[in-house]
């Protein structure tokens, strides 16, 4: 994979490709590691011996206020100062707890996002947003923080349980759907050959995001908002389900077939466009239905209270061919709950 740079409104940053065992050669006085656990029982033996690090409990209970302040409390004690970096080794939750640490430890330190699942190299860890939950819900304390780089090692996918490589398909297959034929053709190809290396199909995701975010940084255009396909019913379905039993991407893979259907029920897309996208997604092992999709008001409720949708208008992305996509900002509650109860 090559270098990919990253401009934002500070300045830049690099994805480089790297080996886990060249991820911590660099200078590590006045550092700290944030770890998941699982990861640092799998990997861990590549961390430099004097190197401080907090072990984090895998799993997105750690996104929480507690852990933030004991992480930050660890940090003190060390004590890390002000000019200090901070190393985030795991997933979207390590990355989103210990980037927002480094947001706001000393009013904001230098860190370095050492993505080791797929859905944090191809999604979580570009583009800079960093956060954790409140009781009241996902990620509502936040901030933008890029990190001063990410370092990427595909190698860390062989000891990632297959059912989370599946999940970060997901998202792959996304980028695929939204704008990117050339991937969309690749995946179609693969598809099936688990054991194909991905390092290719990462990097054409990073680039995707990166061109993403350079061209709306703070999601004010509503460009950053089209990679939400799928993720308007799956986060809510998410919630329904209190995260329990569903992966992100498990629930964005039903999303994005109910969103499609969404598309064609407004003559947005070509008839086949459903069937297209399901067979992809059940080709990769992914689910396309869940029972509590017939739960459509409590549904519709908790799309309407997502921090996405503004004064209860119903937002989507929405596919209107394969490698396009555009923003529908308000599609009636109509279209949305009668996709939701069909179980075609
Ligand atoms: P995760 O961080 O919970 O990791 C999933 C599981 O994989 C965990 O059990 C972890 O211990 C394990 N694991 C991680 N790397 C491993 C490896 N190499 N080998 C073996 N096991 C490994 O989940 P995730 O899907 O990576 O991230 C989900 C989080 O990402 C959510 O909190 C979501 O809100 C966030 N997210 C953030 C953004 C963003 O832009 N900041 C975007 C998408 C998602
Ligand atoms: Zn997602």
């Amino acid at each position: 994979m090559n270098s990919i740079s990253i401009r934002h409104r500070f300045g830049e940053y690099s994805v480089d490709s790297l080996s886990p065992e060249q991820m911590w050669q660099s200078q590590i006085e006045n550092s700290a590691a944030i770890i998941d656990k699982n990861v640092f029982d799998l990997w861990g033996q590549f961390l430099p011996e004097g190197l401080p690090r907090y072990i984090v409990v895998p799993g997105e209970s750690s996104k929480s206020l507690s852990v933030y302040g004991e992480i930050a409390e660890f940090l003190v004690s060390i004590p890390l100062g002000r000019s200090g970096t901070i190393f985030a080794v795991g997933g979207g939750v390590v990355g989103d707890l210990a980037g927002f640490v480094a947001a706001t430890y000393m009013r904001g330190v230098n860190w370095v996002n050492i993505p080791t699942t797929l859905l944090a190299m191809v999604d979580s860890s570009i583009g800079g947003k960093v956060g954790i939950d409140l009781q009241g819900g996902k990620n509502l304390l936040g901030s933008f923080w890029p990190p001063t780089q990410v370092r990427l090692a595909p190698e860390f996918l062989t000891t990632l349980p297959k059912r989370e490589l599946r999940a970060g398909m997901a998202e792959v297959w996304k980028y695929a759907f939204i704008g990117n034929m050339g991937l969309f053709k690749q995946l179609k190809i693969l598809s099936g050959r688990k054991s194909e290396d991905l390092s290719d199909v990462i990097e054409k995701c990073i680039l995707d995001k990166a061109h993403i975010v350079e061209h709306d940084e703070l999601e004010t255009t509503g460009l950053r908002a089209t990679l939400n396909f799928g993720h308007t019913v799956g986060h809510a379905l998410e919630t329904l389900l209190s995260y329990d039993d569903i992966l992100h991407g498990e629930a964005i893979s039903i999303g994005m077939v109910a969103e499609s259907k969404i598309a064609e029920k407004l003559g947005l897309c070509p008839m086949n466009l459903v069937l297209e996208i399901a067979d992809c997604l059940q080709m990769e092992g992914l689910p396309i239905h869940h029972s509590a999709l017939n739960s459509a008001d409590q549904l519709m409720t908790l799309m309407k209270s997502d921090k996405k949708s503004s004064s209860g208008r119903l937002a989507f992305s929405l596919v209107s061919e394969i490698g396009k996509c555009k923003l529908v900002p308000e599609v009636s509650e109509q279209v949305v709950r009668s996709v939701l109860v069909s179980n075609e």
